[in-house]
């Protein structure tokens, strides 16, 4: 009884032994894959990225100088940041947030409307 009673006034009295998720969230610890996103500055829209990708997250449009991206199709491997010479690829720590529908991200260059050189395609 006695043990029982040590067991309950020290359950109500402690810290609950798990996280209120979603009210706190676990922060993202360093170097953690995470999300991905694309810098198109310095993309030569060579689609290394993209023939990397063990998921088919990545499609890499030349001619429209566009990267189009299904986050939800990624497994943060990390084989895009790995295949990319130009540092257009990087992944955080941090986690995606849950979606109801899946989202197409695009990625653009800023000049978006010249159109792509030999020399952009490693020619
Ligand atoms: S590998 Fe890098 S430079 Fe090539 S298309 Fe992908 S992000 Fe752009
Ligand atoms: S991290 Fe892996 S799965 Fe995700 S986009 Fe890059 S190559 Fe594809």
């Amino acid at each position: 009884m006695a043990r029982m009673l040590r067991s309950v006034l020290h359950n109500a009295f402690s810290k609950p032994a798990t996280r209120p998720f979603p009210e706190a969230p676990r922060a993202a610890f360093e170097k953690a894959r995470g999300l991905v996103t694309f810098d198109c500055t310095d993309c030569r829209f060579c689609g290394a990225c993209a023939l990397k990708c063990p998921t088919g997250a990545i499609r890499v449009v030349r001619e429209e100088r566009k990267i189009l991206f299904e986050p939800f199709k990624c497994i943060v491997c990390g084989a895009c940041l790995e295949a990319c010479r130009f540092g257009s690829v990087q992944m955080g720590p941090e986690r995606r947030k849950p979606v109801y529908e899946k989202p197409v991200e695009v990625y653009t260059k800023p000049e978006a409307d010249k159109p792509a050189t030999p020399q952009d395609r490693n020619e």
